[in-house]
């Protein structure tokens, strides 16, 4: 295996602890990578320098980088990362910028990955159907599924080069679309509560939105709620054709149980669904199922939670 290079998960902190997970991922494929933190300000690379594993960490500074933009960051990465194999993330933003150098390298790509043995790399096909093994004969671009692989260790003692790649970049053009609002991707999330279409209307998402601050959780949605009400965005969406997630734990709430929402969230750790049908499909894959309407269950739900948190 030639050189290995991961590139950083972003919050808006600077680099988001995943990333951790995404060093061990590289490391299953034969070698000790290098982690390009892209970056506004080089001093965000600091925070990782006691990660463990790492052969240097580059800090590759430049205004682009300030909103995501993928032409813009496909080349300023470009510019700066050595020629080898590239592990990323696997958040909707990560996939595509995978998927962006991917082709301007040349390089064959493996999105979602969730097991790595040397060079052979697994990842769900088919909606999570069927599994894939890719035996990697050379350089490639790997995405990585969040909680899969264990973060690694912060006993190291790694050094930050800083490249400035301002002048080399090409300037991004697209606006950034502000987040509408400061909750969590559900991309991100450990715990996810998601409404469907038996919330009955969009205003009672606040009940989950309630519970998903107790919890510091994000909230998600099916389809069916996001086609119904404008006021439930696509970013929201788990599924088929919405995002993938793979959290501790997935609460359903008045969601059916489709097969193309599993198809988003049946990876999740714990499933716990709150149904009045019981005989909803969700249930066949609950850990814990309720058979209520969520007007009964979100209350008791919520004031336990409210409890267990004090
Ligand atoms: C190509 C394709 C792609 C798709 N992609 C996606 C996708 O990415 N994500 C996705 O989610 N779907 C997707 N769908 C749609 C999917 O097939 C389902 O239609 C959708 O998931 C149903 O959403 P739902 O469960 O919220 O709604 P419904 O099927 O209407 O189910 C509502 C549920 O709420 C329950 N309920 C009603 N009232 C209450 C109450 N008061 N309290 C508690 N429970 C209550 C009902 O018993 C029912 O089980 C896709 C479909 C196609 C064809």
């Amino acid at each position: 295996m030639t050189e290995t290079i991961v590139i950083a998960e972003l919050n808006k902190n600077g680099v988001h602890p995943s990333t951790a997970e995404l060093i061990t991922a590289a490391q299953a494929l034969g070698a000790q990578p290098t982690l390009i933190v892209p970056c506004v300000d080089a001093s965000v690379a600091d925070a990782v320098t006691g990660w463990n594993g790492i052969k240097g960490i580059v800090a590759a500074k430049s205004g682009a980088f300030e909103h995501y933009d993928a032409a813009g960051w496909a080349s300023a990465l470009d510019a700066v990362m050595p020629q080898g194999t590239i592990v990323t993330g696997a958040s909707p933003q990560s996939k595509d910028l995978a998927a962006r150098i991917a082709a301007k390298r040349n390089l064959p790509v493996v999105q979602d990955a969730i097991s790595i043995d040397g060079t052979n790399v697994t990842s769900p096909v088919y909606s999570g159907k069927a599994m894939q093994t890719v035996s990697l004969s050379g350089a490639a671009v790997v995405s990585v599924r969040s909680n899969v692989f264990p973060p690694t260790s912060a006993d190291g003692q790694a050094s930050v080069s800083v490249v400035d790649t301002s002048g080399d970049v090409a300037t991004s053009v697209q606006e950034f679309m502000a987040r509408a609002s400061t909750r969590l991707d559900v991309a991100e999330a450990n715990i996810i509560i998601s409404g469907g279409r038996g919330m009955g209307a969009p205003e009672n998402f606040s009940h989950l939105e309630a519970i998903a601050d107790t919890i510091g959780a994000a909230v998600g949605a099916s389809r069916a709620a996001v086609d119904t009400w404008e006021a439930i965005p696509h970013s929201m969406q788990v599924g088929q054709t919405g995002k993938t997630v793979n959290p501790n734990l997935y609460i359903a709430v008045g969601i059916s149980g489709a097969i193309q929402h599993l198809a988003g969230m049946r990876s999740s750790k714990y499933i716990v669904a709150i149904n009045k049908d019981a005989d909803a499909p969700i249930f066949q894959h609950a850990d814990y199922g309720i058979v209520a309407t969520w007007e009964e269950a979100l209350p008791v739900l919520g004031s336990s939670l409210k409890a267990m948190m004090e």
